[in-house]
């Protein structure tokens, strides 16, 4: 029997900031795996550190609170041990796109099927408001004591370039639509990916609530009007129909020039989707014929532990 989102919610006391965009997230993911009616042993969250990384303690599957930049390791040896087993894995900008960058990269190219989050809000909130690897260049956020002296890392451009074969963004106050996408995410038979753009009310005073919904723009008739706006409403086709390496490269270029759209048009939804890859799982299959039937978690272990 399908269970409701509140079955997938913990007891786990939360002690994020009132008004941080993660609530939002963690709600759409539970509303997620509700409306795809998957159980809960069938299912675990990774997270990697931060305070995203409290995500796989409110979440009621299997959960894992892995290492610093880590979490895609763990979280893809997971899927191939158990094929059969939906994977989510969690984390922020700076964990996934600071020190697990060489993972996030490396993942790109394995195209495991399995979906990972970041948690996007341009500083490391655990540890006081530092600056995070998609913090532009020259920003000042009331935690930092001069503008930022790096450029910032593009996630959905990095991602595209990097071999995933879903890339999409969602926003942590737009929920309905957030939890659509998770859906498509964990559907899509590969590796997906999801940024999603979080205000972190405590440290980042730049990229808040208010800033998103353009409460600084005015359009011709001075009204305001918000900075995100849907890709899906303006006939933009992010998806690969056929197995064509020029629709391919054109799908591609397209979702890479979207990418770097930031400012006062923020676009939200799906850049980038190919069904017609090859997981890594039917890689290993197709290479060891008895993959499924017998993958490494149930291969013979000796007493010493090793196989
Ligand atoms: Fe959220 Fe920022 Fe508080 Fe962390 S520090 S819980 S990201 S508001």
């Amino acid at each position: 029997m399908a269970l409701k989102p509140a079955e997938f919610k913990t007891d786990v006391h939360n002690d994020w900031c009132p008004g941080c965009g993660d609530f939002g997230i963690v709600n759409a993911i539970q509303m997620a795996l509700a409306d795809m009616g998957v159980q809960r042993d069938k299912t675990a969250i990774f997270s990697g550190i931060g305070c995203s990384g409290k995500t796989s303690h409110y979440i009621n599957t299997y959960g894992v609170h892995t290492l610093h930049g880590r979490v895609l390791t763990f979280a893809q040896g997971a899927k191939i041990a158990n094929p059969e087993m939906t994977i989510v894995a969690v984390g922020g900008d700076g964990d996934g796109l600071g020190i697990g960058a060489g993972h996030f990269v490396a993942a790109g190219r394995r195209n495991v099927n399995m979906t990972y989050i970041i948690f996007d809000n341009g500083v490391y909130g655990l540890t006081k408001g530092q600056a995070s690897p998609t913090l532009k260049l020259g920003e000042k956020t009331k935690s930092l004591p001069s503008p930022n002296t790096n450029s910032n890392v593009n996630p959905i451009g990095l991602a595209i370039a990097s071999g995933f074969t879903f890339v999409a963004r969602g926003y942590s106050y737009d929920i309905r639509h957030l939890k659509d996408l998770i859906v498509q995410a964990v559907k899509h038979p590969g590796l997906s990916f999801l940024d999603v753009l979080q205000p972190c009310p405590t440290y980042n005073d730049l990229n808040t609530r208010d800033w998103y919904a353009g409460a600084d723009l005015m359009d011709e008739a001075q009204k305001r009007h918000s900075r995100i706006y849907k890709l899906e409403e303006t006939g933009y086709e992010p998806t690969v129909h056929y197995d064509s390496e020029i629709e391919i490269n054109e799908k591609l270029s397209q979702a890479l020039i979207k990418s770097l759209e930031w400012g006062n048009k923020i676009p939200i939804g799906v850049f980038y989707k190919n069904e017609n890859t090859t997981p890594y799982t039917k890689r290993l299959q197709d290479k060891i014929p008895n993959y499924l039937e017998n993958p490494p978690a149930k291969q013979n272990v000796s007493k010493n532990g090793h196989s």
